[in-house]
């Protein structure tokens, strides 16, 4: 059989039908009215390289792959992809799609455009996206045409990241198959876009945008649509407003044009009872999935179709667990550095020499941690530190690792004694004698968006530790918006300079290669902005021949960052030559970021540099970060001299406005990203960058902070890089702005 009608499916057919045939099916048995078609079932695919006889040929090619092994991953996917689009389809399934498709044309009165997709099986399903198994085609036309759309989404079952999966995942290649959907496209007269909730309260008020013509009009900006507003408990339409049109896009042979649309720019898309109609379709999906419900819709020829739902918003979920604490004696308070509660036995350590004193759930309390501690921060219960703040080395790696912490207690070490048992409080930077209990209590979800929220700000993570990498890739972070890596350096056994001195520049580049590739794996495709080193002197002068550090009085001012890259710029050639191999290793999701940059010439002989060292910079991100008063008041410069992005680095361009040392807790109090002379210069910054078309976000500790955040999505930002830890609830403070932001939209158009 190699053809299933989508009438004749339901959800319980993915292993056959794919889930996105599946999908279709399911929600035409339920009466929506999605577009008529057919899908080319999995056993099809099978069927398909057994009677070519590819099929060992394909599993032959596989034999022995390394899929870590970038190049030969691309290149076994070309072959495979070649084999299956080079053999002939036999005849009697050739036979059996031309028919169908002549079917579906008799059935719509005309020879009908289709769009051929790619529908993953059970066992791709969990993460069929990632797999990279979404090869759609639209507009196809004509018998034979459909045929080879059908071939070519049957080869996406082999692209480098569907194998790559794949082995990850310990599937068999001889088990995997893949149907196909083949759907009439709607040629639309009006389009448009409906939440059948209201999308922040969940009030059963639906919102309709409609323009005439093709949906991509209102996808792409470009014309002002009209706003319907239903409430559906009143059974009444609310508010009309009419958008200024101006033009449509509709399809014309194979292509969509653009058609000016003169006076009839202004006229009323939706008439009251196309609106109905349409709103009783979205509360029959909204009813079947149980979740109010983001819609695309079309009308052609006076029938409403349903080409897309996705869930919005889920109000009131039963959700995480939150960890609350009987009360206590407190012994010490600091600053609540990595969330969660630690209990066990307190080890003080004053050095790295000491760190074998710290087991397995102890309690580790230091004046502040050092690189060298990491193997003993990872067995810790909880980390407390005497010094530091929000962004010291204790708390950066404290949140990666997932360890809650308290730092800046200034006295912890005095305090705390070995043996003594204790309850750290991460939340609220508490350190409490004896264990006390915890109380696990269920919470009331705040927003959860279902199954994922998608926001159109990109929600990014920062990463020091490469070991991490895998974990912390598992946030679904959008990449790596920060990729610290002096963190990693002040790891290895010595000193950058020393193994350069010591005429062992290769192996350097070789260790750098290693670590950052660990990172660029996790998160492939997504991208990593990998940081250049910005080694301030005073850390970097405890390593294996670090003694030649400058002593500096202060360090924070002192030869740090690009400034120190340019006059060494052996090792930050170096650098750039680990980068270089991994793009040719076919890992060109890496971004380069250049630290405490103050002027152009700085930028301009950094991009020299990297061009002599052969970095295809037409390929690869490169930006900078925007970290210093001198950086925000010139940028306008700056992106003259040709950046990708710039990152906000707004831990140091708060210390350094607002003259506060960011680890000096004496002054903390003063310490504020919020300041308006802070935010003046991020304003600024945001609003020069997206004049200039360069891609703005931010790296430092503010991209963690809710209340920040939201300012900046309202200012525009596009992507924000936060703690591991914090990943999730930056996404739905993203997610509830942006909605916000349509809403007000919404109502200044008087609704
Ligand atoms: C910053 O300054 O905000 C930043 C992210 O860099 P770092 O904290 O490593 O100085
Ligand atoms: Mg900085």
């Amino acid at each position: 059989m190699a053809v299933l009608w989508l009438s004749e499916i339901s959800k319980d057919d993915v292993s056959i039908a794919g889930g996105k045939g599946a999908n279709l099916g399911e929600l035409l048995r339920n009466e929506i009215p999605v577009p008529n078609g057919f899908v080319v079932d999995s056993r099809t695919f099978v069927e398909f390289i057994e009677k070519t006889g590819i099929k060992d040929d394909i599993i032959k090619i596989l034999e022995n792959l390394n899929v870590e092994d970038t190049e030969q991953l691309n290149e076994v996917s070309k072959k495979v992809r070649e084999i299956i689009e080079s053999a002939e389809i036999p005849e009697d399934i050739k036979k059996e799609i031309k028919k169908a498709y002549r079917q579906l044309c008799e059935e719509e009165g005309e020879e009908v455009y289709v769009a051929v997709r790619s529908s993953a099986t059970a066992e791709d399903l969990p993460d069929a996206s990632f797999a990279g198994q979404q090869e759609t085609y639209l507009n196809v036309k004509g018998e034979e045409n459909v045929v080879e759309m059908v071939k070519k989404c049957w080869s996406s079952l082999y692209t480098p990241r569907a194998i790559y999966y794949r082995i990850q995942k310990g599937f068999r290649h001889e088990d995997v198959s893949i149907a196909v959907v083949v759907q009439k496209m709607v040629n639309s007269e009006k389009s448009g876009v409906m939440f059948t909730s209201h999308p922040v309260t969940g009030e059963k008020i639906a919102v309709i945008e409609a323009v005439f013509g093709l949906g991509e009009a209102i996808v792409s900006g470009i014309v002002t649509p009209d706003t319907y507003v239903y409430d559906r408990t009143e059974r009444k339409l609310k508010e009309v407003k009419i958008g200024d049109k101006k033009l449509m896009i509709v399809r014309q042979n194979d292509k969509t044009v653009e058609i000016e649309l003169g006076n009839k720019a202004k006229e009323r898309v939706l008439s009251d009872e196309e609106i109905e109609r349409l709103v009783g379709i979205g509360e029959i999906i909204e009813e079947h999935y149980g979740h109010p419900q983001d819609v695309e819709w079309a009308i052609e020829k006076g029938k409403i179709y349903i080409v897309q739902s996705r869930p919005i918003t889920t109000i009131g979920e039963k959700g995480e667990k939150e960890e609350e604490l009987e009360e206590g004696e407190i012994l010490v308070k600091g600053l609540g550095a990595s969330p969660g509660i630690g209990v066990g036995k307190a080890k003080v350590i004053f050095s790295e020499d000491e760190i074998s004193k710290v087991e397995e759930g102890d309690i580790l309390v230091t004046t502040m941690t050092t690189p060298d501690m990491v193997p003993a921060m990872k067995k810790a219960a909880a980390i407390v530190t005497d010094e530091g703040g929000m962004t010291c080395h204790a708390a950066i790696v404290s949140r990666e690792l997932g360890v809650p912490a308290v730092v800046g207690t200034k006295n912890a070490t005095k305090v705390l004694k070995d043996g003594m048992i204790v309850t750290v409080d991460g939340d609220k930077g508490l350190v409490y004698s004896g264990a006390l209990r915890v109380e696990k209590k269920e919470v009331e979800e705040k927003v959860a968006l279902a199954p994922q929220i998608i926001t159109a700000t990109e929600v990014k993570v920062n990463i020091s530790i490469p070991d991490a990498a895998e974990k912390v890739a598992k946030t679904g972070a959008d990449g790596v918006g920060l990729f610290r890596i002096e963190h990693m350096i002040l790891g290895l056994e010595k000193h950058p300079m020393k193994y350069i001195r010591d005429g062992e520049i290769e192996e350097y580049v070789d260790v750098l290669y290693k670590e950052m590739k660990k990172v660029l794996k996790a998160f492939y495709p997504k991208p990593v902005w990998i940081r250049t080193l910005d080694a301030p002197t005073d850390e970097f002068r405890a390593m294996e021949g670090g003694e030649n550090e400058p002593i500096e009085a202060n360090p924070m001012l002192g030869f740090r960052g690009i400034r120190r890259d340019l006059v060494e710029d052996i090792h930050f050639r170096a650098e750039l030559r680990a980068i270089k191999k991994l793009i040719e290793e076919g890992y060109t999701n890496v971004g380069i970021m250049l630290p405490l940059i103050t002027s152009v010439e700085e930028v301009r002989k950094a991009k020299q540099i990297a061009l002599e060292e052969g970095l295809p910079l037409s390929k690869i991100e490169f930006g900078i970060m925007v970290e210093t008063p001198a950086a925000a008041l010139i940028i306008e410069d700056i992106v003259k001299e040709g950046i990708d992005f710039i990152s906000l680095g707004t831990n140091d361009l708060t210390q350094y406005t607002l003259a506060v040392d960011r680890n000096n807790e004496n002054v903390a109090y003063l310490y504020d990203e919020t300041h308006p002379a802070v935010m003046k210069l991020i304003e600024r910054t945001i609003k020069i960058c997206k004049e200039n078309g360069v891609k703005t976000s931010i790296c430092g500790q503010a991209g963690s902070y809710p209340h920040v955040v939201e300012k900046l999505v309202e200012i525009g930002i596009d992507s924000v890089s936060a703690n591991p830890d914090a990943v999730q609830m930056i996404r739905e403070t993203i997610a509830r702005v942006e909605k916000k932001l349509m809403l007000e939209k919404l109502r200044k158009l008087n609704f």
